[in-house]
């Protein structure tokens, strides 16, 4: 017999101790806060087989949000696979610029139809129609399996969504919106990172996005014009590091104006957008 201190004590040799504690919570189907409570707690066989094997895996790389299924967002617990990019927190800052700009000030969006491109788990389009109960909110996706993933968020969190399978705007017809948000893929696809750490595991299409990273921005910014109400119809966007400028030139080409670029929390540009006249 071993207990739940032992069991912990052990896997530090081979992962952080935070990350030990959310498998262990896993596999006993308690909160990390009840492992502390409970150190001497005695494991079953099923229990400690059950740890190493997601010990093992997290060892040899597999994200811990896909071995424990799920991922905290803005408060939040969301239920996330390998069909969905794992949520991150530089995409809430995504989030606070939506819910700023729906707020009352001289920008603020009064019908509220908005669209997320790309939803993946859904984790954007369910935050921002749970904190706008008023607005109606779309998302959409290519993959079938993301779409399931998004449907079951929002069934767990009791928020109203249109669900749409489409290929970026492609399913719309000429719909408009008054807010449209994207987390798109944006990394530049020889980008040796999607090789190493965690990203290997995630869906390589929610990540790449061409050469230099920008062939989903480019699209998606082209067409948004025509799907955004033409009086303050506003786009934001999550991009990479090293791309606002190029996010910038983009919008102004297609017409956008009061561009803004907002840092995350690591101080790097993280979301860019703007507003049709
Ligand atoms: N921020 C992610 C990363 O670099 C990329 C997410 C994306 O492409 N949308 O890990």
């Amino acid at each position: 017999m071993t207990s739940v201190a032992a069991v912990l004590t052990a896997a530090r040799a081979r992962l952080p101790a935070s990350e030990a504690r959310l498998l262990l919570g896993h596999v006993l189907g308690r909160p990390t806060a009840w492992l502390i409570a409970h150190d001497n707690e005695m494991l079953d066989e099923a229990a400690l087989l059950g740890f190493a094997s997601l010990v093992a895996r997290r060892a040899s790389g597999e994200p811990v949000a896909y071995l424990v299924g799920h991922r905290e967002f803005f408060g939040r617990e969301f239920a996330v696979s390998p069909a969905v990019l794992i949520p991150r927190p530089e995409t809430e800052l995504l989030v606070e610029i939506a819910l700023a700009r729906v707020g009352a000030d001289g920008t603020a969006i009064t019908a509220g139809r908005i669209l997320d491109l790309g939803t993946g788990s859904g984790c954007i389009a369910v935050t921002l129609a749970l904190e706008i109960p008023q607005a109606q909110v779309s998302a959409l996706d290519a993959s079938v399996a993301a779409l399931t993933v998004a449907r079951s968020n929002a069934e767990e969190h009791g928020a109203q969504l249109r669900l749409l399978q489409s290929d970026w705007f492609a399913a719309l017809d000429d719909e408009r919106f008054d807010l449209i948000v994207a987390n798109p893929p944006y990394v530049a696809a020889a980008d040796p990172h999607l090789a190493a750490g965690d990203l290997r595991h995630e869906p390589l299409a929610a990540l790449a996005s061409g050469e230099d990273g920008l062939d989903a921005i480019r699209r998606i910014i082209a067409a948004a014009p025509a799907h955004l109400a033409a009086n303050n119809g506003q786009l934001w966007l999550e991009h990479g590091y090293d791309q606002a400028e190029a996010v910038r030139a983009l919008l102004a080409a297609a017409g956008f104006s009061g561009i803004e670029h907002y840092r995350d929390l690591a101080g790097i540009v993280r979301v860019s957008g703007g507003r049709l006249r």
